[in-house]
Order: C-alpha cells, then sequence, then structure tokens
C-alpha cells in the first residue's frame, strides 16, 4: 500500500487529512497516476485557521518590515536555487512545456523579491484637518488571508497572493487547486526553511468543495483572495458577503487583441498566436479574440495562419510552445467548443500540429484558428481556456470598441497600432483592468497591477497595488491643541 501523503502544512508541522483520505495526482502528459496529495476538508481548514489567527500574536507581528522582507528575500534565493526541480515539479503537474514552467518558477522568485522590497515601504499618509489636530491614514495587516487558487499557474499564483500578505504583515492558509498542488507544497517547504514562523504559512490540499467551501465560509478568516472560474467566484463572495469579509476576485476573460491597418503586422501575429498558445491557452488574460480592421483583413488572417500552423503541441520535455490541458474534463471542454464552433459552419483557418511526443493518453489539443466569427457566437463570447483563437473583422475604431467592450468579461486588452493618438483614445475606451499597447503581456509583468472589472472580478494583485488589498486603513485622529 502507498504511504499516505502528507501535503497538509499547519503550524509548522506536515501531516495527512486527519480522514486519513488522499486524492490521486494525475499528469495531463500521459494520464498516469503519479503522486497523491492529502484531501484535507473542514477539519484542515479549522485548524490552519486557528493556527493563522495565533501567528498573528507572535514574533511575526512584532517583527519590523525590513525583517519580514529579509526572509521573503531568502525565500525568493532558495526558489532560484532550486528553479531546476521546482520546474521538472510543475511541467509534470499542469503539462506544461519546461522553458514556460522554468519562466513561472522565476516568476515565483520575482514575486518573492519585489514584495520583500516593499515589506518596509508599506506608506501610511498625514491628512491636513482642523488646526490642533494631527491625522494620519496607517496601513494594517488584514490578518488571516484565505487564498484560493486555480491550477494554470500554480507557483506564480504562490508568489502572487503569499507575497503582498506577507510584506503587510498578514498570515494566510492557501488552498491550491486540486489539479496542482505540488510545487505549491514543495514552495511551502522552502518558505519554512526561509524561517517563516510557524503558522504564518499554512497549506490545506484538498478539493474546492471540501477544503475551498470551508475557508470561503470560515468566520475567523478576515480576507479571501480567489482565482478561478466566475462561477466559482460567485460562490466565494457569496460566502464572503455572509461573513462581511473583503475579498479579491479575478475571474478570467475574454481579452481582444485589436490589430489596426498601421499595425506591425510580424510582431502583432507572432505575439498574438504566442500569447494563446502558452500555456495551452489556459490563462486568465489570454487574448482568445483578435479584432483585425476589415482593410486588412485577409492580408493579417494570412501572417497569423502561418504562424498557427508552425506551432507544435508535445510533452514538456520536447519544449515546443504548447503542451497539453490540465485534465480529461478541460480536454473535452475545449473540443467541445472546436466541434460546435466546426459544425456551425464556422471556417477554421489554421491548426497547430502534434508533436510525436503528444501521446493519445495525454490531454492535447490541436491549436485552432477560426475565422471569421460572428460576435454573438460563444467562440466570441465565452472563455475557452484552450488554445483556440477567434478572428473577428471591424470597421472602424467604433467598431472595434464596441466589439472589445461586448463581452460580460474586461480584464486584458491588446492595441496594435502605431498612431500614437488612436492608441491613448481607444486604450480609455477599453472596460478592462489592462491595456497593453504593441505588446501584450498575459500573466507577466509582477510590477503591473492586474485584475478586472465586469465578469472577470474585482480588486488588484501584483504591484505596490495589491499592498492596498491586504491591508486596511485606519484613521487616527490627535487633538494636540
Ligand atoms: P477552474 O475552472 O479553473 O478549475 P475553479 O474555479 O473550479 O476553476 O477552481 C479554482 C479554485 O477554486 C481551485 O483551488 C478549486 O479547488 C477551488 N474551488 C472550486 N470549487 C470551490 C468551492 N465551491 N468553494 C471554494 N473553492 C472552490
Amino acid at each position: 500500500m502507498p504511504t499516505e501523503p502528507k501535503t497538509i502544512f499547519i503550524a509548522g508541522e506536515w501531516s495527512g487529512a486527519q480522514s486519513r483520505a488522499s486524492l490521486e495526482v494525475r499528469s495531463p502528459i500521459d494520464g498516469e497516476i503519479f503522486a497523491a496529495i492529502s484531501r484535507g476538508g473542514k477539519a484542515e481548514i479549522d485548524r490552519a485557521v486557528a493556527a493563522a489567527r495565533a501567528a498573528l500574536s507572535g514574533p511575526w507581528t512584532t517583527m519590523a518590515g525590513f525583517e519580514r522582507g529579509r526572509i521573503m528575500s531568502k525565500l525568493s534565493a532558495l526558489i532560484l536555487d532550486n528553479t531546476e526541480e521546482l520546474a521538472q515539479l510543475e511541467a509534470r503537474d499542469t503539462g506544461k512545456p519546461i522553458s514556460q514552467a522554468r519562466t513561472d518558477i522565476k516568476a515565483t522568485a520575482r514575486y518573492f523579491e519585489f514584495y520583500a522590497g516593499a515589506a518596509d515601504k508599506v506608506l501610511g499618509d498625514v491628512l491636513p484637518f482642523l488646526d490642533g489636530y494631527q491625522v494620519t491614514v496607517q496601513r494594517e495587516a488584514r490578518g488571516v488571508c484565505g487564498l484560493i487558487i486555480p491550477w494554470n499557474y500554480p507557483a506564480s499564483m504562490f508568489g502572487r497572493t503569499i507575497g503582498p500578505a506577507l510584506a503587510t504583515g498578514n498570515t494566510v492558509v492557501l488552498k491550491p487547486a486540486e489539479d496542482a498542488s505540488m510545487s505549491c507544497a514543495r514552495l511551502t517547504a522552502l518558505a519554512h526553511q526561509a524561517g517563516l514562523p510557524p503558522g504564518v504559512i499554512n497549506l490545506v490540499t484538498g478539493l474546492g468543495e471540501e477544503a475551498g467551501a470551508a475557508l470561503s465560509q470560515h468566520t475567523d478568516v478576515d480576507f479571501l483572495s480567489f482565482t478561478g472560474s466566475p462561477e466559482v467566484g460567485t460562490l466565494i463572495q457569496t460566502e464572503a458577503a455572509k461573513n462581511h469579509v473583503p475579498c479579491v476576485l479575478e475571474l478570467g476573460g475574454k481579452s481582444p487583441q485589436i490589430v489596426f491597418e498601421d499595425a506591425d503586422f510580424e510582431a502583432a501575429a507572432k505575439t498574438i498566436v504566442s500569447v494563446i498558445t502558452q500555456n495551452a491557452g489556459q490563462t486568465c488574460s489570454a487574448g482568445s479574440r483578435v479584432l483585425i480592421q476589415r482593410s486588412i483583413y485577409d492580408r493579417f488572417v494570412a501572417v497569423l495562419r502561418e504562424k498557427m500552423t508552425e506551432v507544435r503541441v508535445g510533452a514538456p520535455a520536447a519544449d515546443l510552445q504548447c503542451g497539453p490541458v490540465i485534465n480529461r474534463a478541460q480536454q473535452v471542454k475545449v473540443k467541445g467548443f472546436i466541434e460546435r464552433a466546426t459544425s456551425d459552419g464556422i471556417n477554421v483557418i489554421a491548426q497547430g500540429t502534434l508533436d510525436k511526443s503528444a501521446v493519445a493518453t495525454g490531454y492535447f489539443i490541436t491549436p485552432t484558428l477560426f475565422g471569421p466569427v460572428p460576435v454573438k457566437h460563444e467562440l466570441a463570447q465565452d472563455e475557452v481556456f484552450g488554445p483556440v483563437l477567434a478572428a473577428i473583422p471591424f470597421e472602424d475604431e467604433a467598431e472595434a470598441i464596441a466589439i472589445a467592450n461586448g463581452t460580460a468579461y474586461g480584464l486584458v486588452a491588446g492595441l496594435w497600432t502605431e498612431n500614437g493618438a488612436r492608441q491613448m483614445r481607444v486604450a480609455k475606451k477599453l472596460r478592462v483592468g489592462q491595456v497593453f499597447i504593441n505588446n501584450y503581456g498575459a500573466g507577466g509583468g509582477i510590477e503591473l497591477p492586474f485584475g478586472g472589472v465586469k465578469r472577470s472580478g474585482h480588486g488588484r494583485e501584483k504591484g505596490l497595488e495589491a499592498l492596498k488589498e491586504y491591508t486596511v486603513a485606519k484613521t487616527v485622529v490627535l487633538k494636540h491643541g
């Protein structure tokens, strides 16, 4: 009998679930079971939240910001020292090509580096008020932060959420996705090794509807951060509301890449294909719609066709552009979008090719470019979360903006035009959280505040902006006469 996994970390100790239950971990590369994780539930969440609460009365809270920063710097260095091991683990667990996995691990280290430097720079304000008064606004840690993260970028999501939480003096309970918990467990061990006091970081692996639900419902959590599907985001926010707990939600998108007739075709097409196939299209901010000015539609599509046809899909070790999607359910879902679009008569402009390393038992998808896609079709409206790109023609600026804003989402937009006035005009009218002009950073940019509007969620992570989310303002009014 295999030994019981111990992937739950509470108050500085590793354990299995109290129930002794575990979950098998399948690799998307071949569908084989290669590991197991503990199936934590309410009991473990209760213990983890209690440990995180207790740690707020310990040395973590009295430590100066720079001392917290030093521990985080050490963690960053440990992550870099272990890049290869972490990247191999991440690639096995999520299927991403090994270069992409290495990039993610370096991004994780960079999060801790960035927020280590910020830990002693969480500044307040001095406000002008009445004569004889001194008013300060101080930013205080929220307390116990419940962090529920998805499977697409597990390691870097670990850094994105825990980095700002620790920089501002919070303690955390992390619930990684059941499909991708392995790197989070290893990173938690490194965080402990870096010198975080027990209880500051707690990890509970398990199912969303068990451990995740228990965390979002917990009455002793002070703040929730969730990244995942809009449906679960609604559940999280509903639970948060019952306990009057603030939350940040990042829920995906249908991000447009808008290509005007004066764009640099080569640069635009190369980036557009690269970001929709990166991580097999399983990126919240993937540019999954390409809006092309009608006057250049045929010519630009020809360049896109060439780039999409060059995309090769295979196992992480082959290190191609695109790997498998995370699990069988996701493969079925993405294939469903492709099959329905095809049966609805939408033209397939180009497809990538499966490499011989893409074994039949793995969860591979052939990257596909469709177009022209009618703006009301599901391929132009719904998040596919796979390597599927929808080309949509537009006449002029006004129509481009209307189509770009015409979905339920509002996360990121890409603009491709050399016209400076147009760059600014259009950027101002897009209802999104980030606009990239003549570049596009799906998932990248630790320094860049990130988050959406509408069904893409609310609140901001990354950059210094995240420090505001993980703190609460306290106004202190002193009358000195
Ligand atoms: P995806 O569609 O990307 O799998 P989910 O929203 O289902 O996204 O999952 C994102 C995270 O939310 C995962 O860690 C998952 O375990 C967790 N989760 C899923 N269902 C729930 C739930 N009912 N309550 C809390 N967390 C959940």
